[in-house]
């Protein structure tokens, strides 16, 4: 893990290891115990999430067996996370985010989904997220940011820090595997209504002044009908991948997934432990007390560099958080329907 520096007024994100899962401090904007530089800390440049931890409101027990085979096809995602490379960077507001944005629709509208187009402006500069819907039953959402970084601002070339990156990892391995999802799921057999949603503008924080998920923040804040449950997945398709507990994350839902993993016999990627705690898209619907949980490998080499590109992304990667959320939405979903709503509604 590369040294970062620590930004004053932003939220810390601690190196940790496994810890007690319900006592952690709120997170806000004063920072007195900010870490130093130095191994073991990081400073995801985020805004500052004022959440408290949700305690387990139930306990779930009993033997998980999973029913469905997965369809989820790593190649296929990965191509869909190569046509996105090939677009260049897709930076909120610019043609190729825009054609991006187009992309995903087409894939949506190719595999019968209905899908919504939620226009909006952010200090001049026009956005679209993105949401699509099938089946019917309790509304389970599964999210991914689509823009990406204007800026590699972690690039270990001084010269290459003002040039936007192509978002590999960060953007299209996400958005690959919800793709791949809306072609493969079976959705009535889920007896939920899916609904898929791509945000725009979650990759701008601290570049003049943005903070970062503003499309999440404005999807959350305009919904007409409450999810049950939210599943962000960010970051989770490089190949040296190690995904850990994120710390805002509801803890039921963290063990739930975990588990599906184990079953699957991914406790090598999906290791339950505590490690990061991050501000993501999950966090606008955390505090509308939606419960969500961020699948995401913070532990990559090339975040917010130039070299974040197609080619650290791996298909394997990209099939087993396929199949953990196709084998979660089959078999195990209906948790969300137990699920006390988080505290800051
Ligand atoms: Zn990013």
């Amino acid at each position: 893990m590369p040294l970062r520096r620590w930004l004053r007024h932003s939220a810390a994100i601690v190196l940790v290891g496994a810890g007690l899962m319900s006592v952690l401090p709120a997170l806000g904007p004063d920072l007195s115990a900010a870490p130093t530089d130095g191994e073991g800390s990081v400073s995801r440049p985020v805004q500052s999430t004022g959440l408290e931890i949700p305690t387990p409101p139930v306990a779930i027990t009993g033997t998980l067996i999973l029913t469905t085979t997965s369809p989820f096809d790593g190649e296929s995602a990965y191509r869909f996370a190569l046509d996105q490379c090939d677009m260049g960077p897709r930076i909120t507001g610019t043609e190729s985010g825009w054609a991006a944005g187009d992309y995903i629709l087409e894939q949506l509208q190719n595999h019968g989904w209905n899908v919504l187009e939620q226009k909006f402006t952010y200090r001049g500069v026009n956005a679209r997220n993105l949401i699509a819907k099938k089946g019917s039953g309790p509304i389970i959402m599964l999210g991914a940011h689509y823009d990406t970084r204007p800026i590699a601002d972690k690039d270990p070339d001084p010269g290459q820090k003002g040039t936007p990156i192509i978002g590999g990892n960060d953007g299209a391995s996400g958005v690959a595997v919800l793709l791949e999802l809306a072609r493969v799921l079976d959705v009535a057999a889920t007896r939920k209504e899916i609904w898929l949603a791509f945000f725009d503008a979650e990759d701008r924080g601290n570049i003049d002044g943005w903070p970062y998920a503003i499309g999440s923040d404005y999807m959350a804040k305009n919904l007409e009908e409450e999810p049950a449950c939210m599943l962000l997945v960010d970051m989770i398709g490089d190949r040296d991948q190690t995904i850990y507990w994120e710390r805002n994350s509801h803890p039921v839902l963290l063990q739930e997934i975990w588990e599906v993993a184990s079953k699957l016999g991914y406790e090598e990627y999906f290791v339950a432990e505590y490690r990061w705690q991050i501000t993501d898209d999950h966090i606008p619907f955390i505090r509308r007390g939606i419960p969500a949980v961020d699948l995401i490998d913070f532990d990559y080499l090339y975040w917010h560099t130039t070299a974040d590109t197609c080619d650290k992304v791996s298909p394997n990667s990209l099939a087993r958080v396929g199949h953990v959320l196709h084998a979660w939405l089959s078999d195990r979903a209906d948790t969300c329907l137990l699920l006390a709503p988080s505290r800051d509604r």
